[in-house]
């Protein structure tokens, strides 16, 4: 173990009741997992946003967001390339007796996407790691892994008429807004601010599909 990951794990074990309340019934991490879970109070007010029929986490690591989504929705289907994140957050699921209401799928998400369907895609892609903290403007054509998020956008617009990102808090807003512009007619777009313990964590965009919300107010 190098010195510098001891020292960023170290930073994050300190807050691992906020990443998972029920740490200590045995919830499994990897290095990763550390640095990319989303904060369990973050989690819960995602999944209250999203609503409660079927949602798809594309890039769902070591469960954080899934295990909240299964609270509330009624399907949930949780993608991740790497089968170790798909082991632990199907652990960490049984540990929150969620894992009824979840379909764990290993696989590159923008290859699954054909053949997915559902009512929100929530995506939480790879930032790049925690060096996204030293740029002043995160640059979602450059710096998201591994495709841009143009093209993220595009391929979660095939599956829902909802999509929402959890992006880094100095993302650059006028980039969310080219993305709700590129589709005809644009999506609509509200941008949120997540703070944890006073201090900004993140930040989450809501795009929706105006022509699916007219219909259903009709
Ligand atoms: P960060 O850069 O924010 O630390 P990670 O590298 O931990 O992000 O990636 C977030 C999650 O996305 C990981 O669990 C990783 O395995 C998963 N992931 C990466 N690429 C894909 C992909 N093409 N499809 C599905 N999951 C992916």
């Amino acid at each position: 173990m190098t010195n510098d990951y001891s020292t960023s794990v170290k930073k994050y074990r300190k807050q691992r009741y906020h990443l998972f309340s029920r740490y200590d019934d045995g919830v499994k991490l990897d290095e990763e997992g550390w640095f990319s879970v989303t904060p369990e109070p973050i989690a819960n007010h995602h999944a209250l946003r999203c609503g409660s029929n079927a949602i798809i986490d594309g890039f769902t690591g070591v469960g954080g967001n899934a295990i909240q989504f299964a609270k509330c929705a009624k399907h949930v289907i949780a993608v991740d390339i790497d089968p170790k994140k798909i082991e632990y957050a199907n652990h960490n699921a049984v540990i929150y007796e969620v894992d009824d209401r979840i379909d764990f799928v290993r696989g590159d998400f923008f290859l699954l996407a054909p053949r997915l369907k559902a009512d929100t895609v929530f995506l939480s892609p790879p930032w790049g790691g925690p060096n996204y903290k030293k740029v002043e403007r995160y640059d979602i054509k450059t710096m998201l892994k591994p495709h841009d998020g143009f093209l993220l956008f595009k391929t979660a617009k095939g599956i829902a008429s909802k999509v929402v990102m959890f992006l880094p808090k100095n993302v650059d807003i006028n980039q969310l807004a080219e993305l709700s512009l590129s589709s005809c007619p644009p999506w609509s777009l509200e941008v949120e601010r997540n703070f944890l313990n006073g201090r900004l964590k993140a930040i989450t965009a809501y795009f929706t599909n105006p022509e699916i919300s007219m219909n259903n107010d009709q």
